[in-house]
């Protein structure tokens, strides 16, 4: 059985600084082996660079120190092939006793997993195929992209959803499809044109829209206020306007800062002072929410029955800029109610800001596809496993 899963962790050198998405999958593959199924593991690590699959096998990275800390969770070594679909591959799968698991090296060795030609990306779907006989699709965080082992592979072998994906989906519809209400969104992160197209699907479910981060300067600049040196995506301010009207046509009230702590420059040490939103220093840039708009914010969640998080509120990589995000957590760790956590970044910050994964409801392995999703785009991998494409 081949297993696509989303084993692409964080890494320093070869140490895991973050194994969340290999203790994610855990419940599947414990679950699969332990019915007897011959486990082969598929999976992507970071983005390796070169032409052709020698350089990309040179350069790295390997699934090396993923196979380490597998077999570590799961109790006895996790073999891994050499290669992704060649001869080591083959041996692998067939040396797999019932309920072994093995573990193909990284599948973005091979340049036609990304390829946008379909005859390349069927070419290695087909030499992936050969190795099973059935697909379990558990890699949730890679649904969104149309590639060979997502996307064209399981149209080739019998398959089905891993528990890790059922779980994501099933996260997804209930904040999609009749949320418990009020339904509050919290967005942040960097920029306004990564979150506009969620910002755009969710006005007609959410019934309250608390904007932080780098992305709410722009908001800001669109109600005429000074920002100063802060992130500011200027051809988006039109954009921003329309949504903004299109949420008060519809009655969603969007919170935006109402003062905010400006620094002298980008920098974990930087100088810096809280300010009114109305009357921000030209010089200054903004890292993070002022302790009125951490208020304000606890206020808007206090309540709530539903809550989506993507996008810290400020700079949280720096531990003075990290406050306004804490506070956010704070608050939606003390909801009643359904609370999700999605983005890369968020979940992160969650995680070092000392938060337990049981703060939340949910928190989401994959930015990208949950984000899609949230947009209301369909995802290729999950029209794939349902064979809705
Ligand atoms: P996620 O990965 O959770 O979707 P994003 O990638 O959209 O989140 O955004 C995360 C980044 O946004 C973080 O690196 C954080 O430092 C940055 N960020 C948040 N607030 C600010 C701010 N006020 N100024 C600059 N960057 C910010
Ligand atoms: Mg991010």
């Amino acid at each position: 059985m081949l297993l696509r899963a989303d084993l692409n962790v964080p890494l320093n050198g070869s140490h895991i600084t973050d194994d969340g998405r290999i203790r994610a999958s855990m419940p599947t593959i414990t679950d699969l082996a332990g019915r007897g199924a011959r486990l082969l593991i598929c999976a992507h690590l970071g983005r390796p660079k070169g032409d052709d699959y020698a350089s990309r096998a040179a350069g790295g990275p390997s699934l090396r120190p993923v196979a380490g800390r597998l077999g570590e969770l799961l109790g006895r070594p996790v073999h891994l092939a050499d290669d992704v679909a060649g001869p080591s591959a083959g041996q692998l799968a067939a040396a797999l006793s019932d309920g072994g698991v093995g573990l193909l090296e990284n599948v973005r060795f091979e340049p036609a997993e990304t390829s946008k030609v379909d005859a390349e990306r069927a070419g290695l779907a087909g030499r992936l195929a050969a190795l099973a006989d059935l697909y379990v699709g558990d890699g949730f965080g890679a649904l969104h992209r149309k590639h060979a082992s997502v996307y064209d592979l399981p149209a080739l072998l019998q398959h089905a959803a891993g528990k890790l994906v059922q779980a994501e989906v099933a996260v997804l519809r209930q904040l999609t499809e009749n949320p418990k209400r009020p339904y509050v969104v919290v967005l942040g992160g960097a920029k306004p044109s990564d979150k506009l197209a969620v910002i755009a699907n969710l006005l007609d479910k959410a019934d309250r829209l608390i904007i932080g981060g780098g992305m709410s300067y722009t908001f800001l600049a669109a109600r005429g206020y000074e920002v100063g040196r802060s992130l500011l995506e200027a051809d988006q301010i039109g954009n921003v306007k329309d949504i903004m009207a299109d949420a008060e046509r519809r009655g969603v009230e969007i919170v935006l800062p109402t003062d905010l702590v400006g620094a002298t420059g980008f920098a974990a040490d930087a100088e810096h002072n809280v300010y009114p939103a109305d009357a921000f220093p030209a010089d200054r840039e903004s890292l993070d929410i002022g302790p009125q708009t951490r208020e304000l914010f606890a206020r808007k969640l206090a309540g709530a029955k539903t809550v989506f998080w993507n996008g810290p509120v400020g700079v949280f990589e720096f531990p003075a800029f990290a406050v306004g995000t804490k506070a956010v957590a704070e608050a939606i760790s003390r909801v009643q109610g359904l609370t999700v956590v999605g983005g890369g970044d968020s979940a992160a910050a969650v995680r070092q800001l000392g938060f337990a994964d049981s703060a939340f409801s949910h928190i989401s392995t994959g930015g990208g596809a949950s984000l899609e999703y949230l947009e209301g785009k369909t995802l290729p991998g999950l029209a794939a496993l349902e064979d809705g494409r």
